[in-house]
């Protein structure tokens, strides 16, 4: 413990290259430990990987007492505070995985001083032995993890988190920094009115990540679209892979290393042993690919990933970013792609239909889905919609497919129109439902067994659509979707029209849409020379 006790007498830079080994703060952390260490309260709204642990973790050195970390992720708790113990810090933490005797250690140790940092699950706060605990201890700072729980409708922890609001009328001389890596307007003042947070200093951080460079493009044979990406842009870089299930990350990972990629898989239902293995060559070994889902990447820090690549849509724009932020850490230009098809959102919204949880967790998720799609669908730069969706207004990057090769529009009022009349004319016929490559059929007047044997060649949309192929069809089903103007029900995929769908049926809407590009959206690099 000596090591500490000097680092504590010091100042806040000389605990961070004797304790943690680094020689400079990163962006705002000098400032917010500063504030914090004087005593004042913070609301740190930084995005992962930003470095938020050091705004709370030295304060809490360096100040006389035990920082007190409520954190909700108690599977992590026992990293941190091994990690921490492996530094010479003095941490220790409090939750349900514990048997009464370790409890009784961290207990002891708390109230003879001997802990620097002390982390809670939220609900122990609640109890009041915990309060009463903490009362006969000295305690630093209070820091509150996750924050953005507080302001979460029907999270599972926000009950727990509201309850935090009472730390300050117990402990009202004790600092309180808040941190989360959301950033909207909206969840930086609830934090602030819940927790009780109005005298807080703000430290927003930018959530812009300039190096990397953002590409959505169609999906038509996603594995081979991907080989193309390594083959002409990659070859040889570290870069992960992400998809939905199992089977497409040990399909993608055998794919690739048929083509002479070093491709490994990830996924929780590999055993604890090859999963090791596979991460732990991943860090060490240059240039190997990780296919896995989204299971792979919590806590990893590998600086030189050069690409992340989705083969399926991420189920929110949050996911995403946090997904393509593994990129690039170093700085050095990186690419964040991701194929998306109509199958994408199709399956999506089956997942959300058949999820879990009440109608209000049902409408969560689909609001999540529709942020990424717009995302997806957007004509104008990738990054300027990304950050105003984490509530920061900027201008366009020049460093995305949308800024590099602006994707051409057309009015596609007519190709809704028609794609509509056709679900309409369908919709009469209740008791069969049908799905997006059905109803192309028809508008091509395509006489396939199906439509022979549904009498559909008969239908007055049959045959009206075939000035467009079946790729712009799909499009133009994908960016209804996006917009509103169809929606997806039940297990199979049915489309059925929204209370929108009227107005473009109806001439008062018109419907821009984005040209299917030919070729791909290429990098800076190629687009240059
Ligand atoms: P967050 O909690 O914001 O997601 P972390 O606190 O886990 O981020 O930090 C992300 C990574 O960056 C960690 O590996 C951490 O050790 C490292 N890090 C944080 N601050 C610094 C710094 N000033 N210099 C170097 N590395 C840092
Ligand atoms: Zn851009």
């Amino acid at each position: 413990p000596t090591t500490i006790i000097e680092a504590a007498g010091s100042d806040a830079l000389a605990c961070l290259s004797r304790v943690f080994g680094y020689d400079a703060f990163r962006g705002d952390q000098e400032e917010i430990i500063e504030h914090v260490v004087a005593g004042g309260d913070a609301l740190v709204l930084m995005p992962t990987g930003g470095g938020k642990s050091l705004c709370y973790q030295i304060p809490a050195l360096v100040r006389p007492g035990v920082g007190v970390v409520v954190s909700p992720l108690i599977a992590l708790m026992q990293d941190q505070v091994d990690a921490l113990r492996a530094l010479g810090v003095r941490a220790g933490f409090l939750n349900s995985t514990q048997d009464f005797d370790e409890r009784r250690t961290v207990e002891a140790e708390f109230l003879a001083g001997e802990l620097d940092l002390l982390y809670l699950a939220p609900e122990r706060l609640r109890v009041d032995a915990t309060l009463r605990l903490l009362e006969r201890g000295k305690i630093s700072l209070f820091a509150i993890d996750e924050a953005h729980c507080v302001a979460q409708w029907g999270h599972d922890f926000r009950p727990d988190y509201l309850a935090l609001s009472a730390l300050h009328e117990r402990w009202p001389d004790v600092p309180r920094i808040a941190l989360t890596a959301t950033a909207t307007d909206a969840t930086r003042t609830e934090i602030a009115t819940r927790l009780n947070l109005r005298e807080a200093r703000h430290f927003v951080a930018s959530f812009d990540r300039p190096n990397i460079q953002y590409r959505i493009e169609p999906k038509n044979d996603p594995k081979k679209q991907l080989l193309e990406l390594l083959r002409t842009e990659h070859a040889g870089d570290a870069g992960v892979v992400y998809c939905l299930s199992r089977k497409g990350v040990e399909d993608t990972a055998a794919f690739l290393a048929q083509h002479g990629v070093e491709a490994l898989p990830y996924h929780a239902g590999l055993d604890a042993g090859t999963r090791a293995a596979n991460q732990s060559r991943f860090l060490r070994e240059d240039g190997v690919v990780m296919v896995a889902t989204i299971a792979f990447g919590m806590g990893i820090d590998k600086p030189d990933v050069r690409f992340v690549a989705h083969l399926d849509l991420p189920k929110s724009v949050e996911g995403y970013y946090q997904e393509t932020g593994r990129a690039g850490r170093d700085g050095l230009p990186s690419t964040a792609w991701l194929a998306y098809g109509l199958q994408d959102v199709v399956q999506q919204r089956k997942m959300i239909d058949g999820s879990e949880g009440d109608d209000a967790h049902r409408r969560r998720l689909g609001t999540h889905l529709d942020a990424m799609l717009a995302l997806c669908e957007t004509v104008s730069c990738r990054r300027v919609r990304l950050l105003e969706y984490f509530g920061q207004p900027s201008s366009a990057c020049g460093n995305c497919d949308t800024c590099l090769t602006p994707p051409e529009t057309w009015d596609g009022t007519v190709a809704a129109q028609k794609f509509l009349s056709a679900i309409f004319r369908l919709a009469r016929e209740r008791r069969q439902k049908f799905g997006a490559g059905h109803i192309i059929d028809i508008l091509m007047g395509k006489k396939t067994a199906k439509v022979i044997q549904f009498d559909h060649d008969a239908l007055s949309v049959f045959g009206i659509g075939a000035e467009l192929s079946v790729a712009e069809w799909r499009g133009v089903v994908r960016q209804l979707l996006a917009q509103g103007l169809l929606a997806v029900e039940g297990d199979y995929g049915t489309l059925v029209l929204t209370d929108a769908s009227a107005d473009v049926l109806g001439s008062r809407r018109q419907v821009p849409l984005r040209r299917e590009p030919k070729k791909p959206a290429r990098s800076s690099k190629s687009a240059k020379s």
